[in-house]
């Protein structure tokens, strides 16, 4: 099994950057989203495992959402469950899609290679080592694929048209092609995903920041292990992490990881992943921990000296801080609690 730990922050910081100064308009968005959120019917049972939530379960508090920890997988629920309503009115409203996308080929392409290639080459990694496997012979779906960065990256490495995506998102998928040699994502509806994973010729498929939004996550899932094609499952989630800590204390500063614009309503924990695989009979492959809980903390620092006109010293530490960052998430990434993980799981049979 590869276990790969850390990645540079510096090369995505530049595409970073709007969280900390649209901090108060990301607020304001994430208040818009929390109200919907807390109109939802209460959750009684883990998004996992399907144990009963109850008083006994630790909880916290976070932007005033009760999240209570699953007893049983340890898996992070927040009080509400999402529902069709729920996800309808975040994503209609918001265009969601609007901080990911970029003006022309050139910054499409730049974003492909810094955030979207080392992940194609994690998947390609685990891979080979396992069984060896000859990546051009092999067929890739990805799922929610938005403007396609992941999918150009696969066929990047591939050397060739090895990989397809399918999107929600019209004006993604219009983006997405633009920017592409080639037709590589389609527009399809929620409803369809299932239908769509269950029909599909791919050997390896993939859900890139994708799994924790969605509703029927079982149903989604069961239609993988339906369809006999598909040997391979790459999945990125947010973890409970020292982020979601920090995001805690403030509420003031934007919560980049729970509740919010990015409507994560549940985290994964390492014991809630595996209880996932065992469920499902995959066997996990690879795992890749990056997370960003040390530019989340500069980030939180940055704004509240902002806040109390202390630029001058808010570029001091921003300027020392960043020669050590990469190192101390290191140390959390390999130790403590990373706020990402990336996971290649294969079919045991
Ligand atoms: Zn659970």
């Amino acid at each position: 099994m590869i276990n790969r730990y850390g990645k540079s922050y510096l090369p995505v910081m530049k595409y970073k950057k709007g969280f900390l100064e649209e901090n108060d308009i990301l607020l304001k968005e994430n208040d818009r989203v929390s109200k919907i959120y807390s109109l939802q019917p209460k959750r009684t049972q883990c998004k996992i495992c399907g144990e009963k939530i109850s008083s006994l379960c630790k909880k916290f508090i976070h932007h005033d959402i009760k999240y209570f920890i699953c007893g049983k997988c340890g898996h992070v629920n927040g009080e509400f469950l999402e529902t069709n309503d729920f996800s309808e009115e975040v994503y209609s409203e918001s265009d969601y899609g609007l901080a990911y996308r970029e003006a022309g080929k050139e910054e499409y392409n730049a974003r492909v290679r810094d955030i979207y290639i080392p992940k194609a080459e994690f998947l390609f990694d685990c891979l080979k080592q396992g069984n060896d496997e000859d990546i051009s012979a092999l067929k890739f779906l990805d799922v929610g694929a938005g403007s396609g960065y992941f999918v150009n990256a696969l066929n990047f490495l591939g050397g060739g048209v090895i990989a397809k995506g399918i999107e929600v998102s019209r004006s993604q998928v219009d983006y997405g092609n633009a920017m592409s040699e080639n037709k590589i994502i389609t527009q399809c509806d929620q409803g369809n995903i299932e239908n769509i994973i269950v029909e599909s010729d791919a050997d390896v498929i993939s859900f890139i920041g994708v799994l924790e939004h969605i509703i029927n996550l079982h149903n989604v899932l069961q239609s993988i292990n339906r369809n006999p094609n598909i040997r391979y499952i790459y999945f990125s989630v947010p973890l409970m992490s020292y982020s979601v800590v920090f995001e805690a204390m403030e509420e003031d500063v934007y919560n980049r990881l729970l509740g919010g614009s990015g409507a994560h309503t549940h985290l994964f924990s390492d014991d809630s992943i595996k209880y996932l695989c065992d469920m499902y009979d995959w066997s996990i492959v690879g795992q890749w921990k990056f997370g960003t809980d040390m530019a989340d903390m500069l980030r939180m620092v940055m704004v509240k000296l902002g806040q109390k006109g202390q630029e001058e010293l808010s570029l001091l530490f921003e300027e020392n801080f960043k020669k050590i960052m990469d190192e101390l998430q290191l140390v959390i990434d390999k130790n403590g609690l990373p706020s990402e993980i990336h996971v290649v799981a294969e079919k045991r049979r």
